[in-house]
């Protein structure tokens, strides 16, 4: 490895980060890293366990004078995203990850890099091995499978860690600390139809709302982004207040965790009405594009002549439909009363006419940091769209992180923060799911935050961590540890 080594400080971290990048460790194949965790930790003389969830928790006893302290647990995932380009030939259940350094960035040749999560892991191993460290007794807990699916955290028992405290070191922006995260569920409600002949005397149109800039369905929700399928809903359901519309088709949206940035529906109005149904549509299109002429510069109304069909959705089924999208609330439901982040929201994903079922399928996902509240959100899409007469159900979901204003590791941690760098840390929660809020379900006294060094372009073989903030982390996490 051509690196240049007087850079990478603190050594002992990156030689750690250099251990992790032999073994291989993709989502649900994590068995290598798994063995490499237990026989550091036995290689040590410190106690070491797996949990039947494959996480892996090493125990290190205070330092001479610290016995007295509270435990703190420190966390990171294990496994990692395998994205590569196209050329690089890569196995990644086999092959070492090569490093190299660019500038003040530490990249990987053509592949991810798996400082998402290795570098917390590196962490955690420096801190296991180091003897002339102060801090009291230790839990270095690395869980399984984060990235697809969160299962090692949630097959976590509530006996496997013991600590008072725990710090995730998954976070990817150093100088913020985040104290809170969403939890998340998935509402889906489906209409069955009967085929209604078409009439006589009908104009067919097709709608398309396209360009959006869409986004994660949590982390971008507050950021007054347009909904492709509520706007289409808003001009259907403003045009059957005129005419009599039918609906042929309609296919709107896509992945349930982005915000959609397309919707498309066919309709038949009566041919008398074509005209009408035609300035209608710019007229909309003026409007929305004012409303969001700041977020979505690129958004297109594109409205076309379409061919007949035989048949269409049936009128009442049609009529209900439109009125639930539209009635249905979507984007931020509630703010946090704690700090200022999203607490509730809702997202509208998708909808799909399925002609071989005879449904129309509407799948959303709500998201909040209370539980209660999610379940909230989640009753008033429910209710609006059982009352339209669909289907409905809601998944059971995984748990958020709520803030706790009363933290002492906060305190602490933000206090050392300002005492090592002279400059006030960023305090702040995500609006998107981390094991933290599984954690929090079933350790409920267990006092958290998650920090971590730069990282860009994670998931991606784009992913470049920053060297510099590795320092800083250690020398943050050490002050910690040394004065909770
Ligand atoms: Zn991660």
């Amino acid at each position: 490895m051509d690196m240049d080594k007087t850079k990478l400080k603190p050594a002992s971290v990156f030689e750690c980060f250099a251990q992790v990048n032999k073994v291989p460790r993709p989502s649900k194949r994590e068995e290598q890293m798994i063995d490499f965790l237990l026989r550091y930790g036995q290689g040590l003389g410190l106690e070491t366990r797996r949990d039947e969830a494959g996480n892996v928790i090493i125990r290190k006893p205070a330092s001479e004078g610290m016995e007295g302290r509270p435990c703190v647990v420190l966390q990171s995932h294990m496994d990692m995203v395998c994205e590569k380009n196209a050329d690089r030939e890569f196995d990644f259940d086999r092959d070492a990850i090569e490093t190299y350094v660019d500038g003040d960035w530490m990249k990987a040749r053509g592949t991810t890099l798996g400082a998402d999560d290795g570098i917390g892991v590196a962490m955690e191993m420096a801190i296991l091995a180091d003897k002339s460290l102060k801090h009291g007794p230790l839990e270095c807990v690395f869980t399984r499978d984060e990235e697809t699916g969160l299962t090692g955290a949630e097959g976590m028992k509530d006996d496997f860690m013991t600590g008072q405290y725990l710090i995730n070191l998954d976070s990817e922006d150093e100088g913020e600390i985040f104290v809170s995260c969403a939890g998340g569920c998935r509402t889906t409600a489906t209409f069955h139809y009967e085929e209604q002949p078409t009439p006589q005397g009908q104009f067919f149109v097709s709608l398309c709302i396209k360009g959006l800039t869409g986004g994660h369905s949590g982390d971008d929700i507050d950021k007054k982004r347009a909904n492709a399928n509520k706007l289409l809903a808003r001009f259907l359901y403003m045009e059957q207040k005129k005419m009599p519309l039918l609906l042929a088709d309609i296919q709107a949206g896509g992945l349930h965790n982005a915000i959609p940035r397309e919707a498309r529906a066919t309709v038949a109005v009566p041919s008398a009405m074509k005209e009408t149904v035609r300035v209608d549509w710019n007229l909309f299109a003026a409007d929305v594009e004012e409303e969001y002429r700041v977020t979505e510069p690129s958004m297109e109304f594109i409205l076309e002549s379409a061919d007949a069909t035989d048949t269409v959705v049936d009128s009442p089924t049609s009529q209900r439909l439109i009125a639930a999208l539209q009635g249905v609330t979507n984007g931020v439901f509630a703010m946090s009363q704690d700090i200022a982040l999203v607490e509730t929201s809702t997202n509208l994903a998708s909808i799909h006419m399925v002609p071989e079922r005879k449904t129309i399928e509407i799948n959303s996902s709500q998201r909040s940091s209370l539980l209660s509240a999610r379940h909230n959100v989640a009753a008033t899409f429910a209710a609006v769209f059982e009352l339209a007469g669909a289907e409905v159900e809601t998944g059971e979901g995984y748990p958020g992180w709520k803030p706790n204003p009363d933290s002492h590791l906060l305190k602490v941690a933000v206090a050392q923060y300002k005492r090592l760098f002279q400059k006030e840390p960023v305090v702040r929660g995500i609006h998107a799911g981390l094991e933290c809020g599984l954690f929090s379900e079933k350790y409920p006294a267990l006092d958290m935050v998650s920090f971590g060094p730069t990282l860009r372009g994670v998931h991606s073989p784009d992913e470049k961590l920053l060297i510099p903030t590795v320092q800083m982390v250690w020398d943050h996490l050490l002050a910690i540890l040394e004065n909770i």
